[in-house]
């Protein structure tokens, strides 16, 4: 059998939705399914490493990489710049990796022009007041960038219906096993 190449996942969710957690869940599982790791302008947030939860650079070397095209998708996200680096996607996608995305809507529009067979999913809180909870007890936005990221999590959960997957992350292990089963099933579809 083999794998004649990679496919591209993306999984959007509203911040605070636990999607990072759940696709580092399942990324173990597939050894062939690499998580593409952004870069963004934003300062870490306590406990983030630089190179595993994002490549942290600076919005003058963001911007220049703009001007050049060397972003596969970017955008600009609560005063932040967020971007994943064509480079390093093409290169794995064209080495039969599978690709992991963790990107917001507006990205997922992005990558879909220059790669329409990509699998979009999306991660749903089991409500917005759920999500305002999580959010509150992550510890480490204000009140004020809270309030945005909760009018931007109810304006993304109206088009989550872009998306050809929706799992509701009530249960943590019930969104995991869904997500693996669906990576599972995508995948077969690329052995020949
Ligand atoms: P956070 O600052 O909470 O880590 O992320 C804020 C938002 O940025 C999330 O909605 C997340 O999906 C989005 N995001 C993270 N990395 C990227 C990226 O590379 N591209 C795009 N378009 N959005 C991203």
């Amino acid at each position: 059998m083999i794998l004649s190449k990679g496919k591209l996942f993306i999984i959007s969710a509203p911040s605070g939705t636990g999607k990072t957690t759940l696709a580092k869940a399942v990324i173990n599982q597939f050894p062939d399914l690499l998580f593409s790791v952004s870069c963004t302008t934003r300062a870490p947030r306590v406990g983030e490493q630089d190179g595993v939860d994002y490549f942290f650079i600076d919005k003058k070397k963001f911007i220049i990489d703009i001007e050049k095209d060397k972003w596969a998708e970017w955008a600009e996200i609560y005063g932040n710049f967020y971007g994943t680096s064509a480079e390093v996607l093409n290169k794995n996608l064209n080495n039969g990796k599978h690709i992991f995305l963790d990107i917001d809507i507006n990205g997922t529009l992005q990558i879909l022009k220059h790669y329409p067979d990509a699998i979009t999913i999306f991660i749903m809180p089991p409500s917005l007041d759920i999500l305002r909870t999580r959010l509150k007890s992550r510890n480490t936005d204000s009140e004020d960038e809270i309030e945005k990221r909760l009018l931007k999590a109810e304006n993304e959960i109206s088009k989550k219906n872009l998306y050809q997957y929706i799992i509701i992350n009530d249960n943590l292990q019930t969104a995991i096993n869904k997500l693996i089963s669906l990576i599972k099933h995508e995948i077969k579809s690329v052995i020949s």
